[in-house]
């Protein structure tokens, strides 16, 4: 675990991104930036382990139980991106805008490789949420849902 794979994928001189340190700790937090990339999609992350471990989600992230969305897990970023809003500029990795859709406090139940319950406290995500790792599409494919 680690941020390698987040600084080897850009250039941190030249983009407004945060470049960030892995965290001592544990902290609470999630973020949810909606990225208008190349595709719209938006970015869950959760603090775990003192980096942000990040999801790429194509549609509106679910706030009723009954909606399960594909969740594709990216690489570790920075505690520090939970505050980053701006734009990326052209031609570089993940080049478009980026705002914060949603943030708080993310409470975890249970996290290992595989299966990922907690409960988010922010104003559009409030409740039990579950990431549960499937074999539908590629490697990195989670399901993201609420729970009753
Ligand atoms: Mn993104």
């Amino acid at each position: 675990m680690g941020l390698e794979e987040y600084k080897k994928m850009r250039e941190l001189a030249k983009s407004p991104e945060p470049e960030g340190t892995v965290k001592k700790g544990d902290g609470n937090i999630f973020v949810v930036q909606e990225h208008n990339a190349t595709h719209l999609h938006f970015d869950l992350r959760l603090e775990i382990g003192g980096v942000l471990k990040s999801w790429a989600v194509p549609k509106e992230p679910p706030q009723e139980v009954g909606v399960k969305r594909l969740a594709i897990q990216t690489e570790d970023h920075p505690v520090e991106y939970a505050g980053f809003e701006g734009t990326i500029p052209e031609g570089m990795y993940g080049a478009g805008s980026v705002r914060i859709w949603d943030r708080g406090e993310f409470v975890p139940e249970k996290i290992d490789g595989k299966e990922m319950l907690f409960e988010l406290r922010g104003s559009r995500l409030s409740g039990r949420y579950a990431l549960i790792k499937t074999k539908f599409k590629r490697k990195d494919s989670w399901l993201f849902f609420k729970r009753k």
